[in-house]
Formats: structure tokens, sequence, C-alpha cells
């Protein structure tokens, strides 16, 4: 099983990641995402959003802003009761979330027992002021889930976009939550991204829809090439459920320190649209042309993190090979989830190499994403390819500039193929499945 070191190892070598504030010392709560993995999240949040929204007629998609009214955290409930509970070791003062703790009684930090404060209520929401006086009237939260952002604009949706039910309303983007024990990486950091929908449904129907939720959303993961031995639909019991929640289960990964969760799929019933209806005076109501009645639809949530699955995706594709008596380090990614499609690589620096394969590569980007490198021998740069998940490099040599031809090397094969320069592009489409 991947580590958690040999990940961030990679990830800092090869620029998947960084430690946000890292000549500051770092923040230890938040990441900044390197050429790499820009690129890597950005795909992985444009697969959720093709399969959530583009390739459906019965989901649209909107984006809220980070920061919304207070009011919408106490009708949601958050401002009372979002909270995880919370230790002090008496002995090395530092603090924990009581609820994962490793052993119950036993301090983490200074491996003392009995030394914790009884836990209190730890609200996570980050807080700001708008406007130039600090006072609690101009307190504000950065928003701890883009669910609000959701139900908020229900009534604006249902008029704007015609919909009727079911149907569903999806969001990608940055919540902030103040985690008391951030860490493993960007599996929990204070700030992170969400990919998050809505589905609205009858009441009577949110069962079935919420066993349709379920199987599609793990169908997504194995389909982007998720290892099935290392996902899990884990549902969770009477007492896990949040206060909004009458069924949920979650999407759990095989991590190195034990399964742990990806997203959660709840059946929040009609619990977010009365209370906001209740609070903001508004007819968060649907009319039924079905029965002639208004109903207060149920809701069924896939909420995913963006952050936390590309990491998930990044530990399933990595795996070393023995290759002639040497190691070989292949992140096997999907072609759809790789940073780069293709490597265009000249085979050596001579200009009559170079602004060729220049020029192929300038063609293909304009349609794909590809790197083009000219350091190094040709083996290193296979090996570099190999290990950022690029499956497909494209060389360019001396026969080229007599065949108008150049071979093709497959990451997880490592076959080579001679194609014609101008047949390139379609013989990349067809092999990346894209
Ligand atoms: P956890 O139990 O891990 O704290 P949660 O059950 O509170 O998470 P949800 O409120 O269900 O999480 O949020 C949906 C998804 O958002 C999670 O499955 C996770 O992928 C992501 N997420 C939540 N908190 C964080 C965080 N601090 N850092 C990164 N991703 C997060």
């Amino acid at each position: 099983m991947t580590s958690l070191e040999t990940i961030v190892n990679l990830s800092r070598r090869r620029g998947f990641a960084f430690p946000s504030s890292e000549i500051y010392g770092g923040l230890r709560s938040a990441y900044d995402y390197g050429p790499l993995g820009v690129e890597l999240l950005r795909n992985v949040k444009n697969e959720w959003w093709r399969s959530m929204v583009s390739a459906r007629r019965d989901v649209v998609g909107i984006d809220s802003a980070v920061i919304q009214s207070r009011r919408v955290w106490q009708a949601s409930g958050h401002e009372a009761v979002f909270t995880d509970p919370l230790v002090e070791c008496r002995g090395c003062h530092q603090r924990f979330r009581q609820d994962r703790l490793p052993k119950p009684d036993q301090c983490p930090g200074c491996g003392r027992s009995g030394t914790f404060t009884e836990p209190r209520h730890f609200n996570l929401m980050l807080r700001t002021h708008m406007g130039p006086v600090e006072t609690d009237d101009n307190l504000v939260y950065l928003r701890p889930e883009t669910a609000q952002g959701i139900f908020i604009n229900f009534a604006n949706v249902l008029r704007v976009s015609r919909q009727k039910l079911p149907f569903g309303v999806a969001q990608v983007g940055k919540s902030f939550r103040n985690e008391i024990t951030p860490g493993q990486f960007v599996f929990r950091t204070r700030e992170f991204e969400q990919m998050e929908m809505e589905w609205f449904c009858l009441p009577s129907e949110a069962s079935e829809w919420f066993e349709y939720w379920v199987d599609a959303r793990r169908r997504w993961y194995l389909d982007l090439g998720m290892h099935p031995d290392n996902l899990r639909i884990r549902p969770h019991g009477a007492d896990e459920l949040s206060h909004y929640s009458v069924e949920t289960v979650d999407v759990e990964y095989r991590f190195s320190w034990g399964w742990d969760e990806l997203e959660g799929i709840a059946n929040r019933t009609d619990f977010d649209l009365r209370q906001h209806a209740e609070h903001s005076g508004e007819d968060l109501s649907y009319f039924d042309p079905a029965t002639g009645t208004r109903v207060v639809p149920y809701v069924i949530e896939p909420a995913a993190g963006a952050t936390r699955t590309t990491f998930a995706f990044l530990i399933d594709a990595y795996r070393t090979e023995q290759v002639r008596g040497s190691e070989r380090v292949v992140l096997g990614l999907d072609p759809r989830l790789a940073p780069y499609k293709a490597a265009v690589l000249p085979l050596s620096r001579k200009p009559e190499l170079v602004e060729p394969a220049s020029r192929i590569a300038d063609d293909l980007s304009r349609r794909l994403t590809v790197e083009f490198d000219v350091t190094q021998s040709i083996g290193r740069r296979y090996r570099r390819q190999d290990e950022i998940g690029t499956p497909l490099c494209v060389t360019y040599d001396f026969d080229s500039l007599d065949d108008q031809s150049v071979t093709v090397r497959h990451r997880d094969t490592m076959h080579q193929d001679r194609v014609a320069a101008d047949r390139l592009y379609p013989y990349l489409v067809e092999h990346l499945g894209l």
C-alpha cells in the first residue's frame, strides 16, 4: 500500500502540491497546487461536472458566494451545532478532536494518559467581519459547505431553469472549516474544495433516489480507474447522522491509515428548505402540476471533496515496477485525469530536431494539454513522464526528418508505435480514449 510519505515526496518533487506559505514556515492548514496539481485537480472537477451536470438535462450548476449572510448559517443550524468535540491535554496543552483520537484516553502529543479535559463543542466555522468595523453585527462566516448556497437559491433556480421535480443543482467551490487537527497532507485542511449536488425530489421518492445516487457515485470513481478493492460504501449508524440527515452513507477509500471518507451521500429531507423558508419568510415550496398541490421537496445530496478525491486518485494510481533490473515509478492515472495527455520529446537538443518537434507540440497543445521537454537523456525523460502519469510520449528522432513519422511510447505497456506525423492527433485521441 502506498504510504503517505511516498505521495507527499512525489507531490513536492514533481509539483503537485506544496504547503501554503511555505517560505514563512507553512500554515499547516492549506496547500498550494503546483503546475501538475492544478491540472489534476481541475481534471477531477471537470470529470465530476461532466458526469453530474453537462451530461444530464436534469441538473444545472451555480456558483454562489463564499461569504453569505450570517442568517444562512443560523437557519441551517451550523451556528448552533456544526461542532466537533475538542479536548485539551492538561500535560502538554495540545488540543485534539476527541472522536478521532487513536486511543481514547491517551494523548497522541505527549503519550500521557488520563490528562484530557472534558470535551467542549468547538464550532468549525471560520469567522471574519464585513466592513471596517468589527462588531457582532457584521460577523460573517466563510462557508463550511457549498450546499447552503444552493438551498438559498432554490427559488431563483426554479424560476429561471424551468426544471420539474426531480432535478438537481450542483456546485464546485471552496469551503472552509476551522478543523481542530488538520493533517494527512491534503486529506484534511482548513481550506478545501467541494463538489456537491442537491437533488430535489418528491418526499415519497427520496429513498429510491438515495439508492440511485449511491450507485451512480460509486460507479464514477470506478469508471475513472479507482481500484474496486480500495473503495467501499459505509452506511452511517444512527449516532453518526448529521443534524439534517435521516440516512447517510460514506464513500470510503482505503488509505494507508485505514478506511476514510471521500464523499458523504445524505437524505437531507426537507430540513434545509423548511428552515430557510421559516427564517427568511420566502416560499420555498414547489407547485406539483400532477397533483395541483404545493410540496417542499426532499433532498438527496452527494457531497464529495475535490481536493481529497484528487489525493485519493493520486495514491490509487501510484505503483512501482521492476524493469530490466531497475525500479520504474508509474502513475497509472486514467488519461482523462492525467495532468499532461502527451509529452513531445525531441531525441536530441539539435535545432534540426527541436524545431519540428516544437511545431508538433504547438499544434497538439491547441487541443490537448501537452508537455515539451528537451532536457536529459530520452530514457530519463520517459521515466519522468511515467512518474507524473503522462499516458503517451511522442519522440521526434533523426529518422523523423526523412519519414515524417514519430515514435509514440505508451506509459503502461512501454510499447512503441511508429506513427505518421500527420496522423498523430487522431492516433493520440484514439489511444487516450478521449
Ligand atoms: P470528516 O468526517 O472527514 O470531517 P465530514 O463528514 O464532516 O468529513 P462532509 O460535511 O460530509 O464531511 O463534507 C463532504 C466532503 O467534503 C467530505 O467527504 C470530504 O471529501 C470533504 N471535506 C470535508 N472536510 C474537509 C476538510 N477539512 N479537508 C478536505 N476535505 C474535506
